[in-house]
């Protein structure tokens, strides 16, 4: 396992309380530390901003450094610049690239953990019809994606932040050669992610959305997990998987109502830990930063495959059986 972390990444700051901010980090590098997975640390190279403008318009980018060249500013109202956040952006989509590179030498773990997260930003700022950024700057999980496309051909790239990732969604939408599934809470920010959203023209079923019930639970995210993501990784056995790793479905974490622990983090984590991975950190805001993260990164370091009988409610089951049905046309989802 390696680590990619800069000190950079907690000059990102707001003036005052905002859920997104440098103590972020600090929860996570102590939930690390206590479960013994804090080593192997190494700072990340800075992006060159040609690397960002593949995955970013030029006019996003200028917006983005000028502001943070100018001082502290809102872009929006949930998202913040501050002076240091043009250099943590850099950083941060340096990590995430890194990460894709280091897991194409040699299979193991890598995590990017960085500030400011990336997954709600589309090509031009807001993705889709997202009403803000979500604290968002620069896509991180796309610069992943895009690396392992230029080694291999195509990417995947699994998102389980409580949000949905309309960010990475956005860019890579008719991209056919981008597989990116992801599992979120139905009907909260950013209002994207249905069921039906499958990709663009050309690109039908590469983007695969499931939206689970408030309230969620381990045995409800265990049952689709096991039900989609397994499978449809299996179809295709990809050598590296990008994880836009977000803590926020975790019980308490602040922002949303699924009540997620360990054992799912465990579990998602033990469940890959076949394939070479580039995670990339997302959202998590308290518990799930100090208790999901090393969670996921202990199961899959046990590299166990838990088999576990679970007990989904009526309703997460009702969503799965129709996330099969519609994707069961590109996918084999037995
Ligand atoms: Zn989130």
């Amino acid at each position: 396992m390696e680590i990619l972390y800069s000190e950079v990444f907690k000059e990102h700051k707001p003036l005052r309380y905002h859920p997104e901010n440098p103590e972020r980090l600090e929860l996570a590098i102590v939930g690390l530390r206590e479960s013994g997975l804090w080593r192997n640390v190494r700072e990340p190279p800075e992006a060159e901003v040609e690397e960002i403008l593949r995955v970013h318009s030029e006019e996003y980018v200028e917006r983005i450094r000028k502001i943070s060249k100018t001082g502290f500013s809102f872009v929006d109202p949930d998202t913040y610049v501050s002076p240091a956040t043009w250099e943590a952006a850099l950083k941060a989509f340096g990590a995430a690239v890194e990460t894709a590179r280091l897991a194409l030498k040699r299979k193991d773990i890598y995590l990017a953990l960085v500030r400011p997260p990336g997954h709600h930003a589309g090509r031009r700022g807001r993705a889709f019809n997202a009403p803000t950024l979500g604290f968002c700057i620069f896509n991180n999980s796309a610069g992943a994606a895009l690396e392992i496309k230029d080694a291999l051909g195509d990417a995947v790239v699994i998102d389980f932040d409580v949000h949905h990732g309309n960010g990475t969604q956005e860019i890579f939408w008719e991209d056919k050669n981008v597989l990116h599934i992801d599992i979120h809470e139905e009907g909260i920010y950013p209002g994207s992610g249905e069921i039906y959203d499958i990709g663009g023209k050309g690109a039908e079923g590469s983007k695969v959305n499931v939206p689970m019930p408030h309230y969620s639970k381990d045995d409800d995210y265990i049952f689709a997990w096991r039900e989609m993501v397994i499978p449809i990784l299996e179809n295709i056995e990809p050598k590296v998987v990008v994880v836009s790793a977000g803590f926020d479905a975790f019980r308490n974490d602040g922002l949303a109502t699924m009540e997620l622990t360990e054992r799912f983090y465990h579990f998602a984590g033990a469940s890959l830990s076949k394939f070479s991975l580039a995670v990339v950190l997302e959202g998590g805001y308290s518990v799930g930063l100090r208790k999901g993260l090393p969670a996921f990164v202990s199961g899959y370091l046990s590299r166990e495959a838990p088999i576990e009988e679970v007990h989904p409610s009526h309703e997460a089951v009702k969503v799965v059986e129709a996330a099969k049905k519609i994707y069961g046309k590109w996918w084999e989802i037995s």
